[in-house]
């Protein structure tokens, strides 16, 4: 009997006793602990990939650093995953997950507010102008932004499709109560170390100031985006158009965030030519 010879160092008698059906413990158990491991690695694929692709951005920022331990993969604002070494700068959040949020509260109507991990809208801030995009310029459902931005965004999508490039708002506003959501959502399937690195607690995101939206072409990934020529299109153009990328590469440590190449915010043309004047991020400008 395989089991007996696998485990030739059990009395007969207990193999015996232990056999489910006709099979020994030793041969049924290390079958059952693999299967199980296989399950449960299943499941952390899927909530990766269902978080890529609804969460989008995970449904905003998240919180670098936030958990204990600290994770060694740096997730972007949107929920997509990037490899890389926690960095030594990131300030640290201020709160737990679980604990109230005491960070301080952003006024609401600004479009120039620095939303990040520790300033945060409130549970009643949303716009009350906000428009939905047409899908010529939007996909995965209905996209809403602010009047101004969404004009903006329009005259940015002429611009690039006049250059050759295809571009589209895949996740534009997202509400308090849908930041709410996902992040609970996250903590269910993977606990709070899990969710603080994919999501943000409600209030932390750009996207509930209605101005800020994701950008794809035909890729279907948020990561796949980065890098490709679509995504260069964006980071020098946008700002023609008041966009500015608010995590840019090589500046995560300023950020605090991966990079997102696709992920851009309106401040206006104004601002966004003093942004990129300054060669500073939009956080640090905004925090200026
Ligand atoms: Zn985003």
């Amino acid at each position: 009997m395989l089991g007996g010879m696998v485990d030739a160092s059990r009395p007969k008698a207990r193999t015996t006793k232990a056999a489910v059906g006709s099979q020994p413990r030793s041969a049924w158990f290390p079958v059952f602990a693999g299967s199980l491991i296989a399950i449960t690695l299943s499941f952390i694929v899927l909530i990766f990939v269902v978080a890529d692709k609804f969460g989008g951005d995970g449904g905003g920022v998240p919180i670098p650093g936030a958990g204990d331990p600290r994770p060694t993969a740096t997730a972007t604002a949107d929920g997509a995953t990037v490899s890389q070494p926690p960095t030594a700068s990131q300030p640290p959040a201020t709160v737990g997950p679980g604990d109230i949020d005491n960070t301080p509260l952003l006024p609401c109507n600004n479009i120039l507010v620095p939303v990040d991990k520790n300033h945060r809208l409130g549970a009643d801030c949303a716009p009350t102008d906000l428009v939905a995009l047409p899908g010529s310029a939007s996909q995965g459902g209905e996209q809403l932004m602010r009047l101004e931005a969404k004009e903006a965004f329009l005259e940015l999508v002429a611009a690039a499709s006049a250059d050759g490039y295809r571009l589209y708002a895949t996740s534009s506003y997202r509400s308090y109560q849908q930041q709410v959501i996902t992040y609970q959502q996250n903590v269910a399937a993977g606990g709070q170390a899990y969710a603080d690195r994919t999501s943000a607690r409600a209030g932390h995101s750009e996207h509930q100031l209605g101005t800020t939206t994701d950008v794809a072409s035909n890729v279907a990934s948020f990561e796949g985006f980065n890098g490709t020529a679509e995504a260069k299109w964006l980071a020098d153009n946008s700002w023609r158009f008041g966009f500015i990328v608010s995590y840019p590469p090589g500046k995560e440590e300023v950020t605090g965030y991966a990079r997102e190449d696709w992920h851009i915010r309106y401040v206006g043309r104004d601002v966004a030519k003093k942004v990129r004047d300054s060669g500073l991020t939009l956080h640090e400008y905004l925090l200026k």
